[in-house]
């Protein structure tokens, strides 16, 4: 299974995709994850990844594609995979048809989570009380929904007239929105679960 999963800012996306990953055997690889990891380190690059994520706006494209398609190259990637946070932009929609074209490999299906603006603000502000991330701030919040909506939500429309996009709402309990996703992606005629 290749897979995508999008939604705003707050939607449940990386819980989701652990789970999804664990029940299709599929790595799942958060750009927003990898981005964090990177903050730390003390160079140029980790610096401008610190300055944009603190202000909510996106990471260039150009690192982004870079260090997706690095990922997507390695082995565990041979038999699938989920992306969490990956494309966010028109760009990075086409670097990824590319990449998937040269391999003679394409999407099964595109998982977009719904859930509702002051559902998803009330649980980002826990978790900035919880995990302390730094994006996590009311203002930056507010920001992010923005970008999403701006250069983010559009791209669903694209992967609907391919036909396909998964529409899960987000909202509930983590087991019954799980409960929700396999249901739809088994029901379209994929492979259920498999050892690899
Ligand atoms: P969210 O819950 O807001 O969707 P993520 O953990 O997916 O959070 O991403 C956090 C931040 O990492 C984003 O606000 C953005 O700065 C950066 N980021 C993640 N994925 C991308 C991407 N595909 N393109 C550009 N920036 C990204």
């Amino acid at each position: 299974m290749r897979l995508l999963i999008m939604g705003p800012p707050g939607a449940g996306k990386g819980t989701q995709a652990a789970l999804i990953s664990a029940h299709y055997a599929i790595p799942a690889i958060s750009t927003g994850d990898i981005f964090r990891a990177m903050k730390t380190a003390e160079t140029a690059l980790a610096q401008q990844v610190r300055e944009i994520m603190a202000s909510g706006g996106y990471i260039s494209d150009e690192i982004t594609n870079e260090i997706v398609a690095d990922r997507l190259a390695q082995a565990d990637c041979e038999g699938g995979f989920l992306l969490d946070g990956y494309p966010r932009t028109v760009a990075q929609v086409d670097t990824l048809d590319e990449f998937l074209g040269g391999r003679g490999e394409h999407l099964d299906a595109v998982v977009a989570l719904v859930a509702d603006q002051d559902e998803v603000v009330g649980r980002l502000l826990k978790r900035a009380a919880s995990e302390g991330r730094a994006d996590d701030r009311e203002e930056t919040i507010r920001v992010r929904q923005q970008v999403y909506a701006d250069q983010t939500a559009p791209l669903l429309k694209q992967y609907a007239d391919r036909g396909l996009l998964v529409e899960v709402d987000g909202l509930g309990a983590v087991s019954d929105v799980s409960a929700r996703l396999f249901q739809a992606l088994d029901g379209r005629g994929h492979r259920g679960p498999t050892t690899g």
